[in-house]
């Protein structure tokens, strides 16, 4: 669904990626891990093009969306849920679902999708009044992830979701994403939390200083010494 290609992104005289490729599966998790800096948030902001390519190829569903804008991304049907999450905090649970839907006309379709998705997030239905702002850091990650579903997207990219949240708060947004997944959701997952990530991912790489240096099967990956020595605490 997602293929990129020998990609090279500089900011200034930074070489942030230095030709990474890495391919995300139709119906697969795929997960990017890597140490602050490695250039995960780089990569994903590349793919939505908020971030100019130097050279390199982005292909989507076998289009070619190499720095097409992030409008004609989104529409081409990809979403990604922001690091820090970025809901709005004076507005309700509901109205920030809906935002997830604003490029849509389908408003039939669009109430079938917020019921759907109060239903995959129990906690949302029962807060859907309330402000953002007042819900708990993981039950903001789960709006965050609730309003990019709104959108409809076929491939959903989620920027380090366990970032500030405690242990056992990490463990419900990996639970609430797997089941996002056996919706059959395609998934491109960023992450610095390797335990977390590579239990859930089918797939993963890893990123070094704007490299891949390691890839496979996230189980494997869990067993691999130099992942277990640098990203699982020895
Ligand atoms: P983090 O988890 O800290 O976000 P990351 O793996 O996502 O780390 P990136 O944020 O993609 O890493 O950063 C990759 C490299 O690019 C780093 O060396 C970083 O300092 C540099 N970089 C990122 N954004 C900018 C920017 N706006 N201007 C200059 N350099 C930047």
């Amino acid at each position: 669904m997602l293929k990129v290609e020998k990609l090279n992104v500089f900011y200034g005289g930074i070489h942030a990626l230095k030709g990474i490729s890495f391919n995300v599966e139709e119906g697969k998790i795929v997960a990017l891990i890597g140490a602050n800096g490695a250039g995960k948030s780089t990569t994903l902001r590349s793919v939505c093009g908020l971030k100019k390519v130097k050279d390199g190829e982005i292909l989507f569903k076998s289009k070619n969306i190499t720095n097409k804008s992030t409008n004609d991304i989104v529409k081409a049907g990809m979403t990604l849920v922001p690091e820090g999450r970025r809901i709005f905090p004076n507005l309700t649970v509901t109205e920030n679902l809906m935002l997830g839907a604003f490029l849509r006309r389908d408003s039939e379709e669009i109430e079938k999708d917020l019921d759907w998705v109060n239903t995959l997030f129990p906690r949302l239905r029962e807060r859907k009044d309330q402000k953002g702002g007042t819900l708990s850091g993981g039950e903001q990650q789960m709006l965050a992830i609730g309003r990019a579903l709104m959108s409809r997207p076929d491939l959903l990219m989620l920027d380090e979701p366990s970032l500030g949240l405690a242990p056992v708060i990490v463990g419900e947004v990996f639970r609430v994403i797997r089941k996002v997944h056996e919706e059959g959701k395609t998934i491109l997952l960023i992450e610095q939390n390797a335990l977390a990530a590579l239990k859930l991912a089918d797939y993963a790489y890893v990123l070094e200083t704007g490299r891949i240096v390691l890839q496979g099967k996230g189980e494997d990956l869990l067993s691999d010494d130099l992942v277990k020595k640098s990203y699982l605490g020895g």
